[in-house]
């Protein structure tokens, strides 16, 4: 008989995982399936680093959310006894007219949050490691930071089965359909069925939305790793979290030298050319 759950998640990333841990939490009996391992290294929750921020310059209708992020983590953090957040400072850099630092502005104003405004001088002074325009800007924020993916995955599917949500690793949803009675969801080990269904499949989840006429498209998104001739001066403790406006809305990011890497990870935060996540191309090219 086909087993029937009062939920079922299609794929467990960052967010599939942080679902099946809150249903499960709520006493809802919950089915999560992942195509590849829990976690993995082909999905968004690769590369040990996220950046967190409050000051949100993409709206300042983000905070409350943000806010209420800041309390889970910490919950989910005593819950599993796991490390997961990191709050070392963020800093946003950008023409002083641009929207990375205007926005951020209006964010940390229009909610009170703690931050410094600082024109080059004060950030040359403060960081030293960075070499800006003279016409840049920046917002420093104390309480912004990162969270390793990879342990927020684990921690909220540690969490999940604690609370009774069965997780199968290795098993690629092909198809669901629904009725008035509920979704029936087939892999390729068996048939599942439940009231409802939640996909949350990053980067594949153009597929299984087909049928709804949601279009997605996946791009490209490349991280690199740089070892410092200082790399003390790149430490946690004395390099922020970081973005650099290069362009309107667009620009650089990075990270401190976490413990155990050899270097700093930065990337560029830009939709590059589309892509098929199964045969993207992983390794660097030349571009
Ligand atoms: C390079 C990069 C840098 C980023 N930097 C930041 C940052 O600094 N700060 C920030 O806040 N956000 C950042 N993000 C965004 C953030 O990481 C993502 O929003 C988040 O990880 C997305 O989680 P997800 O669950 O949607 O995807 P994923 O974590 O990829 O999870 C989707 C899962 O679904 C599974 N799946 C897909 N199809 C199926 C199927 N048919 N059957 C079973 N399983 C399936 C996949 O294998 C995968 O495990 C970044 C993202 C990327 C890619």
């Amino acid at each position: 008989m086909k087993k029937h759950y009062d939920v079922i998640v299609i794929g467990v990333g960052s967010m599939g995982a942080a679902t099946c841990s809150h249903l499960a939490r709520r006493k809802i009996s919950v089915l999560g399936l992942e195509q590849f391992d829990i976690p993995h290294n082909r999905g968004a929750h690769h590369g040990l680093s996220r950046m967190i921020r409050q000051s949100y310059y993409e709206h300042a209708d983000y905070v409350p959310l943000l806010k209420r992020s800041y309390e889970l983590w910490h919950e989910l953090e005593d819950e599993t006894d796991c490390k997961i957040l990191t709050l070392n400072g963020g800093l946003y850099i950008g023409p002083a007219d641009g929207e990375i630092v205007k926005g951020s502005l209006q964010s940390a104003r229009e909610h009170h949050l703690p931050h410094q405004h600082m024109d080059r001088s004060a950030i040359a002074e403060r960081f030293p490691q960075f070499s800006l325009p003279d016409h840049f800007e920046a917002l420093f924020e104390e309480n912004a930071g990162f969270v390793v993916p990879e342990l927020a995955v684990g921690s909220h599917v540690e969490l999940a089965l604690r609370h009774g949500a069965e997780l199968h690793g290795h098993e690629a949803v092909h198809d669901w359909t629904s009725n008035a009675s509920g979704v029936t969801v087939t892999t390729h080990q068996g048939t599942y069925q439940a009231d409802r269904l939640v996909i949350t499949a990053g980067a594949w989840s153009a597929r299984l939305l087909e049928s709804l006429g949601i279009p997605l498209s996946v791009t490209r998104q490349v991280l690199a790793w740089t070892t410092p001739r200082q790399a003390e001066a790149f430490a946690p403790e004395r390099f922020p979290c970081w973005f650099i406006e290069t362009e309107p809305g667009f620009g650089h990011y990075g990270f401190p030298i976490l413990p155990g890497q050899p270097g700093f990870k930065s990337a560029l935060h830009k939709p590059s050319r589309i892509v098929d996540p199964d045969t993207v191309e992983r390794d660097p090219l030349p571009e």
